[in-house]
């Protein structure tokens, strides 16, 4: 049975002080500089922040007690409120958390043996409508901010009890921007994010550990690769376009060939950092033995690995999880022309980790409560 925790402390505070998470390092100077305080208070507070940890400007002990206060007059260190938490036997842990504004995004810690991945969202709804994603039955509603991407991680943080940013061994060490939304239609906010992320001083997570996955933004792709020098994953989900159309309707406007030529050009790709290529097993639609050796043609002269991905049901899907046997066939193609394509094993089954369950459940919920 899954833990489910519905939280007391539904309405995040609002309040016109600003909030101090989300700004780059330069802008928490001006912003400081703005009371009058010195370049090196910034610095400060900015480790109190991201590598403490810290909730408030009480416990900032390196500052003076005024100026803690004047601090607090003028600014917050704003988490998102969590609307709701669960967690899975096998300890994957999924938090519902809801914005200032009353909208809600969901974020999924993944613990392995060695490490531990948290699954981060982009934005609120999505408007790509891929076929057999639940986020694309929700409505699209707005990007996240920086501030709210990087509240995610402050918030899986807490609960693995990481602060001070532990120097090697972690249990939340890597993050995949594979949450809701597609991060390469909010690219602005995801970099600022990242960069707030990988800073030394702070967080600490290093780009080699950050995996963003796109639908195939093809002419994002070169700037994710120059600009934030992170992994990338690709969604490409079937082999043709007649087919990729369907599942991924963005293929209309970036076609395979385009996104496949954009992948051999992406900077930084090599052996060692090859390019991951999420491909979800649909029973009868895409899992054919067919398919795998064209996937493999189609990968040619790329340094590539491949995720398959078990579809994740969910209410009123048009579409079935391949077999194992189906599968494993699949799989063995692709391993046996050279690409390593681990299955990826469904993790935290029982709290509906299907990307935007919990979200479905919780409005649903909310709209059979009374007023
Ligand atoms: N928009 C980005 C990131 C979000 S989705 C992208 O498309 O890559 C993260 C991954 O989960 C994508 O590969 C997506 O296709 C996959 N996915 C979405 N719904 C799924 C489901 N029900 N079962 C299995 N994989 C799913």
């Amino acid at each position: 049975m899954a833990l489910v925790i519905e939280k007391d402390v539904l309405e995040p505070t609002v309040t016109d002080r600003r909030n101090l998470v989300g700004l780059g390092r330069e802008e928490l100077g001006r912003a400081l500089a703005g009371l009058g305080l010195p370049a090196f208070r910034a610095r400060q507070v900015w480790h109190w922040i991201y590598h403490h940890g810290v909730r408030d400007f009480d416990t900032m002990t390196t500052l003076a007690k005024p100026v803690r206060a004047l601090l607090a007059e003028h600014f917050t260190i704003a988490r998102p409120a969590i609307a709701a938490e669960q967690n899975s036997v096998d300890g994957t842990r999924k938090w519902l958390l809801r914005y200032a504004d009353g909208k809600e995004a969901e974020t999924v810690f993944i613990p392995e043996e060695d490490r531990g991945a948290l699954c981060v969202s982009a934005q609120v709804g999505c408007t790509l409508n891929c076929a057999f994603c639940h986020t694309g039955t929700q409505a699209w509603v707005r990007n996240l901010d920086a501030a709210e991407i990087v509240g995610q991680l402050l918030i899986a943080r807490d609960s693995c009890g990481e602060w001070p940013s532990p120097q090697d061994v972690r249990l939340l060490s890597n993050i995949v921007m594979m949450g809701m939304g597609e991060p390469l239609y909010n690219y602005d906010n995801v970099a600022k994010a990242l960069g707030i992320i990988v800073d030394r001083e702070g967080i600490a997570i290093s780009r080699r550990r950050i995996t963003l996955s796109t639908a195939g933004v093809v002419p994002m792709i070169r700037r994710v690769g120059a600009e934030l020098g992170v992994k990338l994953a690709i969604s490409l989900h079937a082999v043709t376009d007649e087919l990729r159309d369907v599942l991924v309707p963005l293929n209309r406007r970036y076609p395979i060939a385009e996104l496949l030529a954009a992948c051999r050009d992406y900077p930084g790709a090599s052996n060692a950092r090859r390019i991951t290529f999420e491909y979800v097993m649909l029973k009868g639609i895409n899992d054919s033995p067919a398919d795998a050796h064209a996937l493999v043609r189609l990968l040619d002269g790329i340094p590539a690995k491949v995720n398959l991905i078990p579809f994740n049901p969910w209410p009123g899907a048009p579409y079935e999880c391949s077999t194992g046997a189906a599968i494993a066939r699949f799989a063995a193609i692709v391993n046996d022309a050279g690409y390593s394509a681990p299955v990826r094993t469904p993790r935290g089954r029982d709290i509906l980790a299907a990307c935007g369950q919990l979200k479905s459940a919780s409005e649903r919920e909310r709209k059979t409560r009374p007023a």
